[in-house]
């Protein structure tokens, strides 16, 4: 394993956004949202700053934060999750993905993901030494293959990492999709790890946590961060809830990769998770006007729309266009048109692009204006 090459080579975030800044391209790559979080979760990071909550906080999170996160769980899931011994929290979703795949795989094991896949999957997974296995989604809807997903879950496989609602797809997965998963899970003696960084950004579609189907939740990781349900990706305030014996395990290993983190930004995720029902709705509906407004302008530059159920991005195919090519496009995009993207292949190994040869993935996490100029700059592609 070579660090910078492989599944390390650098982020295709930290590219485009790199070649957005460059040419004073629209950024709608990397997915961080250009509007900023309720005003009482900033003047609760302000007052913790001034209160002086600026030292190490405890190893497993503030108290108070952790006992906010047990209440956000059995509010919105009805889960219960005790506070003192299954809430971790953690740098962002990133580290506690980190922490787990470290904390629970041996080399060699079978760690099987759906592909597209977030790119930190794969770059973990390689520095654990694990067999890294895909199942693909497939267009248009992005629901994953079911007899490759049964071929792929065997006796060696450890973990099973669901990301649901999906980057960079937006597809949301069925009661089906879950059940099985569970089941291949217990069969195999696997542990399952949810993804659900986007869990309130649906659009008319509940969010399903798999830890709520039945026989799940002794054997799920449940991941979640603050970034994207409160505009905080900055941040980097994530949390796991799993059963005591699993959370000792990652704990073990998160406390040699951060110790501990974002000291005074804790109280005030906590104030956000405890914000009204409404506070939720209303993002998840701003969100998908937004998507809608994206879309509608995607659609009037040429481009096939795969719309998204819920998250941060809309897949649009160039094809149509005549781009085969989603990767070159994009690199050549912000200086064409002023609008950087980013295409699906990023998040696909090579061997398995051809069917995403033409993707490319537009953030619609943005102001309605910056949004507008967008499409109206697509629109000269033609
Ligand atoms: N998982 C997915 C699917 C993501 O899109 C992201 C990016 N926000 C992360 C994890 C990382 O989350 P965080 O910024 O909380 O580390
Ligand atoms: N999650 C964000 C995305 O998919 C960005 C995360 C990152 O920059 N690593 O665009």
């Amino acid at each position: 394993l070579i660090a910078g090459d492989g599944e390390l080579r650098p982020t295709i975030f930290a590219e485009m956004s790199a070649l957005a800044a460059h040419t004073g391209a629209i950024n709608l790559g990397q997915g961080f949202p250009d509007d900023n979080a309720p005003a009482d979760v900033l003047e609760a990071a302000r007052e913790a700053i001034a209160a002086g909550l600026n030292q190490y906080p405890p190893g497993l999170g503030m108290p108070d934060l952790r006992a906010a996160i047990a209440e956000h769980q059995a509010h919105f899931y009805d889960l219960e999750v005790d506070p003192d011994t299954e809430v971790l929290v953690t740098a962002g979703a990133t580290e506690a993905l980190a922490a787990t795949i470290l904390a629970l795989t041996q080399p060699g094991d079978r760690v099987v993901v759906f592909e597209p896949f977030y790119d930190a999957y794969g770059a973990v997974a390689a520095l654990a030494d694990t067999e890294f296995v895909t199942v693909p989604l497939r267009a248009p809807d992005f629901a994953p293959d079911l007899d490759a997903l049964r071929d792929a879950v065997t006796d060696s496989t450890r973990l099973i990492i669901v990301n649901t609602p999906h980057n960079p797809t937006g597809a949301v997965f069925s009661d089906e999709v879950l059940t099985l998963i569970v089941e291949l899970a217990h069969h195999h003696d696997a542990i399952i790890v949810t993804d659900e960084v986007y869990e309130h950004l649906t659009f008319g579609v509940p969010h399903r946590p798999v830890a709520t189907l039945a026989g799940a939740s002794d054997r799920t990781v449940s991941i979640s961060s603050a970034g994207k349900t409160f505009s905080v990706t900055g941040w980097k305030i994530g949390w796991i809830t799993a059963r005591p014996e699993l959370l000792r395990a990652i704990t073990a290993v998160k406390q040699y990769l951060t110790y501990v983190n974002g000291g005074p930004f804790q109280p005030a995720v906590a104030t956000g998770l405890r914000l009204p029902d409404s506070y939720f709705v209303g993002a998840a509906q701003s969100l998908e006007s937004r998507c809608r407004l994206l879309s509608a302008g995607l659609e009037a530059a040429g481009f096939g729309v795969l719309s998204p159920r819920a998250g941060y991005f809309v897949i649009a195919d160039a094809a149509p266009l005549g781009i085969t090519d989603a990767d070159t496009f994009c690199r050549e995009l912000p200086a064409r048109a002023g609008v950087a993207a980013v295409p699906v292949t990023a998040f696909v190994r090579e061997g398995n692009r051809d069917q995403f040869r033409s993707l490319v993935r537009f953030a619609f996490c943005k102001q309605e204006g910056v949004l507008r100029t967008a499409s109206e700059r697509l629109a000269e592609l033609r």
